[in-house]
């Protein structure tokens, strides 16, 4: 239908010439119509839609593309695209580059818009000339692909950390059978020692095998915790009320917070909304986190803890005054074995990350060199919590 009434328009159109002062005022007011209807439809569409010049100039912008790019009316013809979205010319001059303007191709795009909105934006821009003047005009589409990019970075992401707890875990696992092995040869060994005629070298050696039998414990424990760690089970749910979780934790560290001089200036208000969480699961979270602040600051730094609320959730902030992170840093912190500490395992953040995930929560981290680090969780409140994100 659509058509049909565009080629009567064009018959119309094609001869202006011959029209006279009425004719001519109702092909005015029919096209106003038809823009006003077109105007319409365009603002209706969820992709944002632009026409702009060679220069950047913006002709035309539906309510979508306006809103996305941050672009108004009263801005007049000096705000160009190009200021509204930096870097966007610079990728897109490549394009022009190859081969002549009409023949360039349609070329697609996805970037990232930090103002007035964080979105990430795919864009089809299509070259076309408009008749009149013969200067080149393009017709850009806009879609917002925000959260289908965020929900396959998370599968990427997933599945990288599953792998490797995989292979973790299968390491860890295997290291049991000869840890095993041991604790049996040294209590063959403890055994025969005492069937020897007492001497001093026997009582020697009984505390050379004391002292090994109480390293393979202690391997057997690193193992044990570390596989119970990884393991990505299902947290156990109930209501907890996180500050009791924190002041445990707080309790639990107390001696190394101390041995290390370090100060807790704590905001751990007396009520505070349940959330649904698995205790354990959190108390490794609090641990972690409280290690890792611990371990950047020196004698004489202070560890933070404010636990808040609001009507959809519970926050918790973790600062502390240490070395901070390099900003080339922070895009790795949560990968499986990324440490910058001799000794350093790399799977703190990853795990306080996974079980925040299995909770429906959020972890946030803000860092600045020299100066310390902030860490923010976010739990959803009991009745807040929609669905879970499957591990
Ligand atoms: P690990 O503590 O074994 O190194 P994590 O996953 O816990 O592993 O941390 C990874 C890295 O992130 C650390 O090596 C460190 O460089 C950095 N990091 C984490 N938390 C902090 C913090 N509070 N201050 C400074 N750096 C941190
Ligand atoms: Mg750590």
């Amino acid at each position: 239908m659509a058509g049909k009434k565009n080629s009567s328009l064009d018959k119309v159109l094609g001869r202006i010439d011959r029209l006279d002062m009425a004719g001519l005022q109702t092909l005015v007011q029919r096209l106003a119509r038809e823009r006003a209807m077109l105007d319409t439809v365009f603002n209706t569409l969820q992709e944002g839609v632009l026409v702009i010049t060679a220069d950047g100039e913006i002709d035309y912008a539906n309510d979508a593309a306006a809103r996305l790019i941050g672009f108004k009316e009263e801005m007049g013809a000096a705000t160009t695209l190009w200021r509204l979205v930096p870097g966007l010319r610079a990728s897109l001059e490549g394009e022009g580059k190859r081969g002549k303007r009409n023949e360039s191709p349609l070329v697609t795009r996805e970037f990232e818009l930090t103002y007035p909105q964080p979105r990430v934006v795919r864009l089809y821009m299509v070259p076309f000339h408009e008749d009149d003047t013969g200067e080149p005009r393009f017709a850009i589409i806009l879609a917002d692909i925000t959260t289908e990019k965020k929900s396959t970075e998370e599968l990427i992401e997933n599945e990288k950390i599953s792998s490797v707890l995989l292979l973790a875990a299968g390491v860890a696992h295997e290291l049991g059978n000869p840890l095993n092995s041991l604790t049996i040869h040294l209590q063959l060994i403890e055994r025969k020692l005492k069937k020897l005629p007492g001497s001093k070298e026997a009582g020697s050696l009984a505390d050379s095998i004391q002292i090994c039998q109480g390293e393979v414990t202690r391997l057997d424990g690193i193992i044990r915790n570390f596989l119970e760690a990884i393991r990505p089970r299902p947290p156990d749910l109930s209501e907890v009320n996180i500050v009791d979780v924190i002041e445990d934790v707080l309790r639990f560290q107390a001696t190394e917070l101390e041995d290390r001089g370090l100060k807790v200036k704590g905001e751990l208000p007396a009520s505070i909304p349940v959330i649904m969480a698995d205790t354990n699961q959190l108390k490794q979270v609090f641990f972690n986190l409280i290690k890792n602040a611990m371990e950047a600051m020196q004698s004489g730094g202070a560890l933070g803890i404010l636990v808040r609320a609001d009507d959809d959730a519970v926050y918790v902030r973790i600062s502390d005054t240490g070395s901070g992170i390099k900003t080339e840093d922070l895009s790795k912190l949560f990968s499986p074995y990324h440490t910058t500490k001799t000794g350093g395992h790399g799977l703190g953040l990853m795990i306080v990350q996974r079980i925040i995930r299995d909770h429906g929560g959020h972890v946030g981290i803000e860092s600045k060199e020299g100066a310390g680090t902030v860490v923010t969780l976010q739990f959803p409140q009991k009745h807040r919590r929609v669905r879970m994100l499957k591990s």
